[in-house]
């Protein structure tokens, strides 16, 4: 069943009103099976509505609309619909005692222009709204279904819930597996997986990579050929991940920053019971404050604040002040400077253990202090996930 979703209103178009209901409805019948393929705004304006009903009825089996049901001469879906579908729109008197009903209930008269309300294309069957004055309704005819909703969500969904069960959509058991890579762009994984790649979705996040695979099969063969590089699936979170390892060792964690200005820190201490596990962390923002935080001079000196040697030290000096069994650092350059010779985007991460301290560099493309700090903070998470 091809379907499309149109959200009406031109407060949408303009950003007044974040358009939610569309993405919802949209996913809800994706996971009920049906095959959506648009979903569009439209604006308060007759001709514009008309004609988009019109072409979503002749492309699509099933068109939901949203908003535009209200008592004011800008909500126009009833009057579009009715001339999308060539029929006339009828008045019901027991639906207008309904809302006459509703508003004495609020101890009102009713506005003589809720009268509208009370009207529906010709042929179409009610959908009742529990919650507000805009009854919904729901039009079959020629093999193509239409059903037009109000547009705040706590009104609609009781009401979307109705039409679904009128309409026999149940939901498919479907399976959805996440997995969050480290470490790889999306062209590198693209070349490792060959012809599987076309079988997920790739997103881009700060926090690497992330696959979606729609088959369970599809899931085995990209954990086989992307090994290592996986770090969690699903709900799984980087900060996440490294306290529950460091849970299980019964270790902590001490980290030193300096271009992520605390993100680190605060990354870490989301995590509910955070302080089991991180002891604590120092924002070395100057080189006056990496040298009296316990950076040795001759380190800043001989290799300067973005460097490999400063790094490990770094990770050396929190480990060593906070008493914890792994020190974390971050050092590097968020722009728009660059520093040290270094170009915009180079990171060095160190971590030190008690068996010894690493570190490594990192090269983030120039997409703005943000992204990097954001990224740099990661590609922390990232390294004591995999070298820890
Ligand atoms: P009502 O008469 O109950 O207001 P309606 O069908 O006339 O229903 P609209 O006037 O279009 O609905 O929108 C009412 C409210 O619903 C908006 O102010 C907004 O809060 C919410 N809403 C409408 N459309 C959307 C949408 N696409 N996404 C999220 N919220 C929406």
């Amino acid at each position: 069943m091809k379907a499309s979703v149109i959200g009406v209103g031109t407060e949408l178009l303009v950003g007044h009103t974040h358009d939610t209901n569309t993405a919802e409805l949209a996913a809800d019948l994706l996971a009920h099976g049906a095959e959506v393929e648009v979903s569009f705004r439209v604006a308060d304006r007759i001709e514009p509505l008309v004609r988009e009903l019109k072409h979503a009825l002749a492309h699509h089996d099933l068109v939901v609309t949203t908003g535009g049901l209200g008592p004011t001469p800008d909500d126009l879906t009833r009057e579009a619909v009715a001339q999308a579908l060539g029929v006339p729109l009828e008045p019901d008197p027991a639906v207008l005692e309904r809302i006459r009903a509703f508003f004495e209930r609020l101890g009102r008269a009713m506005p003589e222009v809720n009268r509208r309300q009370a009207e529906r294309p010709r042929g179409a069957r009610w959908l009742e709204n529990p919650r507000g004055t805009a009854p919904g309704f729901l039009w079959q005819g020629g093999g193509k279904t239409l059903v037009a909703l109000p547009g705040p969500p706590e009104e609609w969904r009781p009401m979307w819930a109705e039409a679904k069960r009128q309409l026999g959509l149940e939901r498919r058991a479907t399976y959805r597996k996440v997995l969050k890579t480290f470490g790889l762009g999306e062209s590198q994984i693209a070349e490792i997986l060959g012809p599987l790649y076309a079988e997920v979705g790739s997103y881009s996040k700060p926090w690497g990579v992330e696959l979606v695979a729609s088959d369970e099969d599809v899931a085995k063969k990209i954990r086989k050929k992307l090994k290592g590089k996986i770090w969690g699936e699903d709900e799984d979170t980087l900060p996440g991940l490294v306290h529950r390892r460091l849970l299980a060792e019964g270790r902590t964690l001490a980290v030193m920053e300096s271009v992520t200005g605390g993100l680190l820190a605060e990354l870490l201490t989301d995590v509910p019971g955070a302080s089991k596990t991180f002891r604590g962390g120092m924002v070395s923002y100057t080189r006056e404050a990496k040298a009296r935080f316990g950076v040795p001079s001759e380190v800043l000196l001989a290799h300067g604040q973005v460097s490999e040697a400063t790094a490990r030290a770094m990770a050396e000096a929190a480990r060593r002040t906070l008493a914890a069994d792994y020190g974390l650092a971050v050092t590097g350059v968020a722009g728009p400077e660059g520093l040290e010779g270094h170009p915009v985007g180079t990171v060095f991460v160190g971590l030190a253990t008690k068996r010894g301290t690493r570190a490594r560099k990192y090269r983030f493309p120039d997409q703005g202090r943000e992204r990097i700090r954001m990224r740099a903070a990661y590609a922390a998470l990232a390294y004591f996930w995999s070298e820890a």
